[in-house]
C-alpha cells in the first residue's frame, strides 16, 4: 500500500514535470508564417546560388539548414502582377492586376488590387493569425486598396515602386544611387494609410524595414502570425545604409544585397531569442528577375536567360530559399514551385480552409517542404501583360511569342511552331529543339487552350488614372 505523503510526492513531483517540460504550446499552435519577398533581385544574386563575389552567409545557412528551391516561379515578369499572384494564389489575369497598356500601377493610377480579393493575409486571419506588411506594395495607393484593407493588421513601407515620381530628370538613375539622392525620388513612406515621410530616406529603408519585422515578431511571438516584408530593394535606384557602403567585392549592387541578407539574419536571429524558429516558416524569395539594362547597378539571372519583364526564365524563375528548423527536410528540392502556391500551403499547414468560389492556381507543397512527397506542380504558365508568351510542362518550356523586355523591341515575336526548350538539359533556354518534339508540342498547345478556357475575362484594374472620367 503506497502512503499518502509518496502519493503526495509523486503527484508533485509529476505536476513539477509537466510545469517544467519543455513548452509544447508553441508546437501546438499553428505555424508562423513570414515572407521575405526582393524587388528584382536575380537567380544568380545570392552566393547559395553562385554568385562568386556577393556574400550572402544567412541566406547560405537557412538554403543549408532548410530548402534551395531551384525551379521557383513568380506569377509574373515585373512588380504589381507578380504581387497579386503571391497574395492571392492567383494567376493576375484572373483578377484584373495585368494589362498590356501599362504593366504595373503608378502614382497616378486609380485602381488596384479589388476587394472582393481574398489574399495570404485575409485568409490566415479567418485561423485567428496576426498578420502584419512591411515593404513595398505596389497593389494600389488609394486606402482601399493598402494593406490595411486587405486582411493585414498594420502597414509601414512604400506604396509603389522606390523610382517613382522623379522629380530629377537630368541626372542618371545610375549618378543618383551614387550621389545617395533620395530627395529625388518624392516617394512615401506609410504608416497605416498615413504618410510619415516624404520623400522617404531610402538610405535606410532596408534597416529600418528590418526593425519594423523584428519588432512585430516580439510582439505577435505568443500568437500565430503571418509576416510580410517585401524589401524595395535591389529595385533600382540602389540604397543602403552607411554601414554597409562599399564593403561589398560586387559594388554597390553587391552592398544593397548584403544588407538584405543582414536582414534575413536580423529575422532568424529574433526568431531563435524568442523561440519561436522552430514554428516559423520563412521563405525568401523576389518578385521578378534582374533589371538588365541598368548594368552593374541591376544583378544577374546567372545562367538563365534575359531578365525582368521577359518572359525567358531569368525574367520569372527566383532565388527562393525556405528555413524552418527541425520541420522541413533540408536539402536542394528541384521540383517546381511558384509564388501561387504559398496561399494554399500556407492555409493548409495553418489548419484552414481554402476559398472555393473561385479558381486559384496555387498547389500545396507541403509533402516537398515535409520530405513526405514531391511538389504537385508540373507546370507553369508565363504571362507578358494580359498575353500567355510561354508554358513549361514538365522539363518542356514552349515559347508561342517572346519579347526582350526594356530594350525598345515594341512587337513581340510570334513563333509557330513555338520554340521548344528542354530545361532539365538546357537551363539557358539555348538550343530549340521543336523539331524534334512535335507530339510534347501538342500537348502544351492542348494545356494551354484548357488554362485559357478557364479564364473569364475581368477588366484590368491597371489602366485607369485619377481624374479619368467613369
Ligand atoms: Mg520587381
Amino acid at each position: 500500500m503506497i502512503s499518502p505523503i509518496v502519493r503526495f510526492l509523486g503527484v508533485a513531483l509529476a505536476l513539477a514535470a509537466w510545469l517544467t517540460a519543455p513548452t509544447s504550446f508553441a508546437e501546438e499552435r499553428p505555424p508562423n508564417f513570414i515572407v521575405v519577398f526582393c524587388d528584382d533581385l536575380g537567380y544568380g544574386d545570392l552566393s547559395c546560388f553562385g554568385h562568386p563575389t556577393i556574400k550572402t552567409p544567412n541566406l547560405d545557412q537557412m538554403a543549408a539548414e532548410g530548402q534551395k528551391w531551384t525551379n521557383f516561379y513568380v506569377a509574373a515578369c515585373v512588380c504589381t502582377p507578380s504581387r497579386a499572384g503571391l497574395l492571392t494564389g492567383r494567376y493576375p489575369i484572373r483578377n484584373g492586376m495585368c494589362s498590356d497598356k501599362r504593366r504595373v500601377l503608378f502614382p497616378d493610377s486609380a485602381g488596384g488590387l479589388p476587394q472582393s480579393e481574398i489574399t495570404i493575409a485575409t485568409a490566415l486571419k479567418e485561423s485567428g493569425y496576426r498578420t502584419a506588411a512591411v515593404g513595398k506594395w505596389h497593389l494600389g495607393h488609394l486606402p482601399e486598396f493598402l494593406p490595411t484593407s486587405h486582411g493585414f493588421e498594420t502597414y509601414f513601407g512604400i506604396p509603389y515602386s522606390n523610382d517613382m515620381n522623379r522629380g530629377v530628370r537630368d541626372v542618371s538613375q545610375h549618378e543618383l544611387a551614387e550621389q545617395e539622392n533620395y530627395e529625388a525620388y518624392d516617394v512615401p513612406l506609410m504608416r497605416g494609410e498615413e504618410e510619415v515621410e516624404r520623400p522617404a530616406d531610402q538610405r535606410t529603408i532596408t534597416k529600418r524595414f528590418t526593425e519594423e519585422t523584428v519588432k512585430k515578431i516580439r510582439e505577435f511571438k505568443d500568437e500565430s502570425f503571418f509576416l510580410y516584408l517585401a524589401h524595395s530593394l535591389p529595385h533600382i535606384p540602389l540604397f543602403r545604409s552607411a554601414e554597409f557602403r562599399d564593403t561589398s567585392a560586387a559594388g554597390i549592387y553587391g552592398d544593397v544585397i548584403e544588407e538584405i541578407d543582414w536582414s534575413v539574419g536580423q529575422i532568424m536571429t529574433a526568431l531563435k531569442e524568442e523561440g519561436i524558429a522552430e514554428n516559423t516558416l520563412v521563405v525568401f524569395t523576389s518578385d521578378n528577375g534582374p533589371w538588365l539594362t541598368f548594368k552593374t547597378h541591376g544583378g544577374s539571372a546567372g545562367l538563365l536567360r534575359d531578365g525582368k519583364g521577359s518572359t525567358w526564365e531569368g525574367g520569372m524563375r527566383e532565388p527562393t530559399v525556405m528555413w524552418w528548423p527541425g520541420k522541413l527536410k533540408s536539402g536542394i528540392v528541384h521540383d517546381m514551385g511558384s509564388t501561387l502556391d504559398l496561399l494554399p500551403t500556407f492555409v493548409s499547414l495553418a489548419g484552414g480552409k481554402l476559398p472555393t468560389d473561385r479558381t486559384l492556381d496555387g498547389y500545396d507543397l507541403t509533402p516537398a517542404l515535409l520530405g513526405t512527397g514531391s511538389s504537385p506542380r508540373d507546370s507553369m504558365f508565363y504571362y507578358h501583360g494580359e498575353q500567355l508568351y510561354a508554358v513549361r510542362k514538365g522539363p518542356f518550356k514552349a515559347h508561342f511569342k517572346t519579347k526582350t523586355s526594356y530594350v525598345g523591341q515594341k512587337e513581340a515575336k510570334v513563333h509557330e511552331p513555338p520554340l521548344l526548350y528542354h530545361l532539365g538539359h538546357d537551363p539557358s533556354e539555348k538550343f530549340d529543339i521543336a523539331p524534334q518534339h512535335a507530339g510534347i508540342i501538342a500537348e502544351i498547345k492542348d494545356l494551354a487552350k484548357a488554362h485559357s478556357a478557364s479564364i473569364d475575362p475581368v477588366e484590368s484594374h491597371l489602366e485607369k488614372r485619377i481624374g479619368d472620367s467613369e
